[in-house]
């Protein structure tokens, strides 16, 4: 029954998995927190850090349109040039030398700079008087948004889609007025949005992956390019776009318009009327979260090897000495009790191993007295064998010797008892008193002879196994009744009183052995008159029909027996008082044929007495009742 050995089963693979599990849970607890709060501190570097790329970005922006207003005021401080716009703007009408020079002057002042890529002037009915893009002279913008409020003060006009040039614009302008103050047209310079974008683009503090964009409220479109040459002239969305459209600062993670899950912070800028983002890759902003993460499960991964490779170690230090104690607890059990394990180890391994010696030691110490105590009962027995086998066949012997004898004396003991009834009936002349006397003391001892020797005949056959019971219905009540009238004499001559109570619960028919039955019952009254000399005997017959039983038990007041006697009354020819000298006649072989008898009915008696007090004898039958089933079980009974 040794099982293959291998280590990493059983113990071992429960070792493992413990110093596994002991190495992995805290260190995997401890990282995933960190990992956890780097990331965190992570995404909040990476907002910090887009926050102030974004702040950086508005004030470029306000300060790209401060200066573009600063040029446009300067290009109106020439006096020559500001009078001329106003006579042209006041008058209808081609002014081809005046429109020339302004043309050429605003054309001269666009070179200066780079903030304008276009600059004109309109009159208040939105025509444009003169421009540095000829092509546009005459060409009306009262329906462009501009035109109302620039007719009205300094105005900045935020990104609006412009028709003829199919981009968005974006135009910052000053009312020109006459000497009486009116204002008779508009000075407007066209802003270059390259410019802005060279602001927008600047990557300082973008890393490989951020940028920073304005979207307009105008068609949700870039204000400048995009870095990533995507998104350009379309219609774009994002959580970031969306919310900044909407007026709202703030920031968050999600997919940009390109797609890529973002760290994004997001402004309204009013003067713009657009929105600004800044917003660097997620992956780009928490890479070093992602390398944490790899090298921390490097680490994890190394822990459990090492934890496996440990444990093994340890398994084997512990599991070598336990396979071999366990080898020779098996070889113990398989019968070799010379083995011992032969471990030194001072640990608790050492002290079981020392256990198990001293265990079989007194194992084989135990086994060898039993063994002896085995062979002593085994000689005992055979002795005893022998011995029954001896009185079993004394008892034969006995039997049969006591069989023949009964049988060989009651054929001279008959023709005695004959004979003396012949001589008293006078068959043989008169006898005279004298011999009448001697012939009757002759008749009644030949008389008690003959019962003697029945009673030893009844014994011997009971005892050989020949006695036959006769099993039929009878009517207990009848039999209690018979019992009566017969044992009423006996009553009347020893001046007692004879009581009888039949249980009226008892079945009217059982089945049994009637005849036996009453013999059994006589006996006992017979012994009961015999040892009262005042008071009563009584028969008790009761039913017990939940132990399917029956009793007989008769009471008397007579002398009692006393405690050690108890015993031995039952035995053949024993007696309490079994002097030559003694009171009561009897020959003691009523108790053992009524034993005898009752055991043979499957019953068993019993005895209760106290000296000077009386006795109670009590019989106890199984209660056959008469059906059928039961006659033919009981005849299978008897057979066996
Ligand atoms: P015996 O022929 O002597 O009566 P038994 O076998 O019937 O033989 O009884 C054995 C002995 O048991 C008796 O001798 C007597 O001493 C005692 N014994 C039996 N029945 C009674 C009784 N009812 N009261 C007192 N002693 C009894």
């Amino acid at each position: 029954m040794q099982a293959a050995w291998n280590p990493l089963h059983k113990l071992g693979t429960t070792l493992n998995i413990y110093s596994v599990l002991i190495a992995l849970v805290p260190l995997a607890v401890v990282v995933a927190i960190a990992v956890n709060l780097f990331q965190q501190q992570a995404k909040e570097q990476a907002i910090n850090q887009m926050d102030s790329v974004a702040e950086v970005k508005i004030n470029e922006i306000e300060r790209w349109l401060n200066s573009s207003e600063i040029t446009l005021n300067l290009i109106l401080t020439n006096p020559d040039q500001y009078r001329r716009m106003v006579t042209i703007l006041k008058t209808q009408g081609r002014m081809t030398p005046a429109i020339a020079s302004v043309d050429f002057y605003l054309t001269t002042q666009l070179g200066l700079q780079n903030s304008f890529e276009e600059m004109f002037i309109y009159d208040l009915n939105g025509e444009i008087r003169a421009s540095t893009n000829q092509d546009q002279e005459g060409r009306f913008v009262n329906e462009l948004p501009f035109f109302r409020p620039g007719l009205t003060d300094r105005y900045t006009q935020a990104p609006y889609h412009d028709p003829d040039y199919n981009r968005l614009s974006m135009v910052v302008s000053q009312p020109i007025r006459d000497n009486a103050g009116e204002i008779v047209g508009v000075f407007v310079g066209r802003l270059s949005l390259e410019s802005l974008s060279d602001v927008m683009t600047t990557r300082v503090g973008l890393g490989d992956t951020g940028e920073t964009y304005l979207v307009s409220t105008e068609g949700g479109v870039l204000v400048t390019p995009s870095r990533f040459q995507e998104g350009v002239g379309i219609s774009l969305a994002s959580t970031g776009i969306d919310r900044s459209l909407n007026g709202r600062n703030g920031s968050d993670i999600y997919p940009n318009y390109r797609g890529q899950q973002v760290i994004g912070v997001y402004r309204w800028i009013p003067a713009m009327q657009s929105g600004m983002l800044a917003e660097i890759e997620e992956a780009e902003a928490l890479s070093a979260v992602h390398e944490v993460r790899e090298i921390s499960l490097l680490v994890t991964i190394a822990a459990a090897v090492l934890a496996v490779v440990i444990a093994s170690i340890g398994t084997l230090w512990i599991t070598r000495p336990i396979r071999k104690l366990t080898e020779v607890a098996t070889e113990v059990i398989n019968g070799d009790y010379s083995r011992r394990a032969q471990i030194r180890r001072s640990n608790e391994i050492g002290q079981l191993a020392t256990a198990f010696n001293t265990m079989t030691d007194k194992l084989v110490n135990t086994l060898d007295e039993r063994n002896k105590r085995l062979d002593e009962i085994r000689e005992v027995n055979r002795q005893l064998r022998i011995a029954t086998a001896m009185a079993k066949e004394a008892a034969r012997i006995k039997s049969e010797f006591l069989a023949t004898v009964s049988h060989e004396l009651r054929t001279p003991l008959n023709a005695i008892i004959g004979f003396s009834d012949m001589l008293l009936l006078g068959m043989s002349g008169e006898l005279n008193e004298k011999q009448r006397h001697q012939v009757t003391r002759l008749q009644e001892n030949g008389k008690r002879l003959l019962s003697l020797i029945n009673n030893i005949l009844d014994i011997t056959r009971i005892e050989a196994g020949r006695t036959e019971l006769a099993f039929s219905a009878f009517e207990p009540r009848q039999l209690a009744n018979r019992l009566y009238n017969q044992m009423e004499v006996l009553a009347q001559q020893g001046g007692l009183k004879l009581e009888m109570n039949v249980d009226p619960t008892l079945p009217d028919q059982l089945i049994g052995d009637e005849n036996r039955i009453e013999q059994i019952v006589v006996n006992l009254l017979s012994n009961a008159f015999k040892f009262t000399e005042k008071g009563f005997v009584r028969l008790d017959i009761k039913a017990n029909p939940e132990k399917s039983e029956w009793t007989l038990e008769v009471t008397d007041t007579g002398i009692g027996i006393p405690p050690h006697a108890l015993d031995y009354i039952f035995e053949e020819f024993r007696q309490v008082d079994g002097s030559s000298t003694r009171v009561y006649k009897g020959s003691g072989l009523g108790l053992t044929i009524t034993r005898n008898l009752v055991r043979l009915m499957d019953g068993r008696i019993n005895v209760k007495s106290k000296l000077g007090s009386g006795s109670v004898f009590t019989v106890t039958l199984p209660m056959l009742e008469s059906t059928s089933a039961v006659d033919i079980s009981l005849a299978e009974q008897i057979e066996a």
